[in-house]
């Protein structure tokens, strides 16, 4: 039995065992959340993603946090939103359940997760939200680590989606 704790904010500042970037299969870094965690990690963060080989919809790598204050990021590849016919809903359960497995393979006690595709990958976001609580509320039910699990929403509207969900 884990706990679900939510904040509004950047994920860059969590002091988690873990935080999980919304990767793209390159891994090399880009906009939005992945650019923040690439920059305030340093570039020895991109050195070492030049070495992961990629990674492709629904996978998730494991590097060091370098300079930021969580100990690792876990790069988490979610699916473009394409309406929906695309696996996309399957795609992002398993980005999840993805980070999760190697939390616990870590054996890492907190985790912190941002909005995976709800970017500019243009899931919808209380779709993703469901999905999100959903398959963490399951893994953390069924496993020993992780045990603590940050939702870390940047904008007001994530935010209150979230609280909304969790509230029921
Ligand atoms: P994707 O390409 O997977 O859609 P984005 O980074 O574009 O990823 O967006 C995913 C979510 O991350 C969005 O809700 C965005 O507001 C949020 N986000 C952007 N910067 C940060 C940050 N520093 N900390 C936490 N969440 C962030």
């Amino acid at each position: 039995m884990g706990t679900i704790r939510l904040v509004q904010g950047d994920i860059t500042k969590v002091k988690a065992d873990a935080i999980v970037n919304a990767a793209n299969t390159s891994l090399l870094g880009g906009g939005g959340v992945d650019g923040a965690i690439h920059k305030a990690a340093g570039p020895e963060l991109l050195e070492y993603c030049k070495k992961c080989g990629g990674a492709r919809p629904g996978e998730a790598k494991i590097s060091p946090g370098f300079r930021l204050p969580a100990k690792y990021v876990i790069h988490a590849v979610g699916p473009v939103w394409y309406g929906g016919n695309r696996r996309e809903d399957e795609i992002l359960k398993n980005a999840y359940l993805s980070s999760l497995k190697l939390a616990r393979a870590k054996q890492l006690k907190s985790i912190a997760f941002p909005s995976i595709s709800t970017g500019a990958y243009h899931f919808p976001k209380e779709r993703a939200a469901r999905i999100a609580i959903e398959t963490i509320k399951s893994f953390i039910n069924n496993n020993t680590y992780p045990d603590e699990i940050i939702f870390v929403l940047f904008d007001d509207e994530s935010y209150q989606i979230y609280r909304s969900f969790l509230e029921k």
